[in-house]
């Protein structure tokens, strides 16, 4: 027996998270029918439909924010000379809740496969190398110990290796083959102050 079509719709709609498959997808559908009265599935709803009036890319750095002027690259406490680089906007606001970067963001999207360089055009470069030509005196990349990470910094060293700058990359403290949203606070704050030189 096929599931009702409704059913089905949001049940394609969870499989498309990563790490979600089909069974967890429908696991969520039917819990939510089971528990949810009609307004927790309003609210959630509601929460959905509002996400892409709610949040907003910011054009410099690439993090998703809720208004301009960019929180990130609009306080002025910031050193403007010193960016870090990271594979998404949630490695922003991992970062900036150690409070001890004092420098600005660039968020590259996605990391490069090591294999055939896929993920180059969402990176966007040419908005990166702009970002760097306006007054960034050291680049700091911070990707994950992975096969994935370390091609995006080879990549990202080469391409911005014209431009005379100091580039460093966090290693102590991050393990190998670990995303830096599963990082602690506390690692995440010795890497910081222990990145190593490229
Ligand atoms: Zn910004």
């Amino acid at each position: 027996m096929k599931y009702p079509l409704a059913f089905e719709r949001l049940v394609s709609c969870f499989n498309r998270f990563q790490g979600i498959g089909r069974k967890t997808s429908e696991r969520l559908v039917f819990d939510m029918l089971s528990r949810w009265d009609s307004e927790a599935i309003e609210e959630f709803s509601h929460a959905l439909s509002g996400l892409r009036q709610g949040v907003m890319t910011c054009p410099e750095c690439r993090t998703h924010i809720e208004t301009l002027p960019c929180p990130f690259c609009s306080d002025e406490r910031k050193n403007a000379k010193l960016l870090c680089v990271v594979a998404s906007s949630k490695d922003v606001y991992a970062i900036d809740t150690t409070n001890l970067f004092p420098g600005t963001f660039y968020v590259l999207g996605s990391l490069l496969s090591p294999l055939d360089e896929r993920g180059v055009d969402s990176m966007d470069m040419p908005l990166l190398k702009k970002r760097v030509h306006s007054g960034i005196e050291e680049v700091i990349f911070a990707l994950d110990s992975s096969l994935e990470g370390d091609a995006t910094a080879a990549y990202l060293r080469n391409e911005l290796a014209p431009l005379s700058l100091k580039m460093s990359r966090l290693a102590t403290g991050v393990p190998v083959g670990t995303s830096l949203d599963f990082v602690d606070r506390g690692t995440l704050s010795r890497a910081l102050s222990g990145r190593y030189q490229l």
